[in-house]
């Protein structure tokens, strides 16, 4: 009999474009370990980041992806909330469960954390193997793309606007980047808050798509940009800002705050430095701060919002053989939303 033979997209050297290649699945499964058949996995820009190298401990070669959702298959010993044919969704990482961090709800910084794509082979690929403690039942009525998305995505911007910036209902948030994969989320997960949305985007081809996400505003991040949102907040500038770019807003998103506000760093697209004006946020009394993934809570709560329509994804799905197009349309920022690959 013909051994079975799967596709999946390996790294096999930095900064070379990752195969396209069959493979012979492992399908043995360790305690604790469970086997996905992959629905729907989000390209995301750290994909990008890991083939170009910034990632230089990923072990190679690795099947690419961290972000997925998809059916239970097969579980290992001692696995009891999880059962064949179960629709999950997956944190982006498997947490160790015992260090402080995981102990305390914060298993999103676990220092021994196994990233997918980088330290464990990922999900750019039919199957996948997870543990149970990165595992979350899907609800029925989110589709694959929703809860591909839902961990570093939804999730993560949960964390930043209610853990991190801690937005009350009522507040005012400008959402840089806001026609990406991150960007048009953070407009929904925003209005889902509660709050008023001011979206930038250097695209103009982007505005009527982010208006129609839900943002109350658009507004291009050009030279303008400061004066923009100070006018539309009756001169005091924004609560809070999801920073999803960088380098290249993070200056003019930082005049845009008003005095006592936060602003939550989430993108890092050029992978530069930026210079901090110290006064300013002295002053103002501002505070800046990054954040990363989520934690099994956030993508509960992710996918409620998402199962209740409050958060829709936006984005293309590919299939997984147009991994190198896909990438290239992330790199030249041509989409609106999230980039999808289906195997
Ligand atoms: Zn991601």
């Amino acid at each position: 009999m013909a051994r079975e033979r799967l596709r999946a997209v390996f790294l096999k050297k930095f900064r070379e474009p990752p195969e396209l290649t069959d493979l012979e699945p492992d399908r043995s499964l360790g305690p604790g370990e469970v086997l996905i058949e992959v629905e729907m996995s989000g390209l995301c820009y750290r994909d990008l980041l890991t083939v170009e190298g910034y990632f230089p401990r990923t072990r190679l070669p690795i099947i690419l992806g961290h972000e997925m959702a998809g059916k239970v298959i097969a579980v290992g010993e001692g696995v009891t909330e999880f059962e064949p044919g179960d629709r999950v969704a997956s944190l982006t990482y498997i947490p160790c469960g015992k260090c402080r961090y995981c102990e305390s709800g914060n298993e999103h910084i676990c220092r021994r954390r196994l990233t997918f794509g980088e330290d464990i082979n990922g999900s750019f690929a039919q199957i996948v193997k997870v543990h149970e403690r990165s595992l979350v039942k899907v609800p029925n009525n989110v589709t694959p793309e929703g809860a591909a998305m839902a961990a570093c995505v939804t999730g993560m911007l949960l964390r930043a606007f209610k853990h991190v910036a801690r937005v009350r209902q009522g507040e005012s948030v400008l959402v840089t980047g806001a026609g990406g994969g991150v960007g048009i989320h953070a407009v929904q997960v925003a209005k889902a808050l509660g709050c008023r949305v001011l979206a930038a985007t250097s695209s103009r081809e982007k505005v009527e798509r982010i208006s129609e996400a839900g943002a109350d505003e658009v507004v291009l991040s050009d030279d303008a940009l400061v004066e923009n949102v100070k006018r539309l907040t009756g001169g005091d500038g924004v609560d809070v800002v999801l920073e999803a770019v960088g380098q290249p807003t993070f200056n003019k998103s930082l005049r845009c705050l008003a005095w006592g506000g936060r602003m939550v760093v989430v993108g890092n697209v050029t992978v530069s430095s930026v210079e901090v004006p110290l006064g300013l946020i002295i002053l103002r009394a501002n505070s800046i701060a990054g954040t990363i993934a989520a934690t099994k809570k956030d993508l509960e709560e992710a996918l409620r919002l998402t199962a209740e329509g409050r958060v829709k994804p936006i984005g293309t799905v590919y299939p997984l053989e147009k991994v190198h197009e896909a990438m290239e349309r992330m790199r030249r920022k041509e989409s609106v939303g999230r980039i999808f690959l289906r195997p």
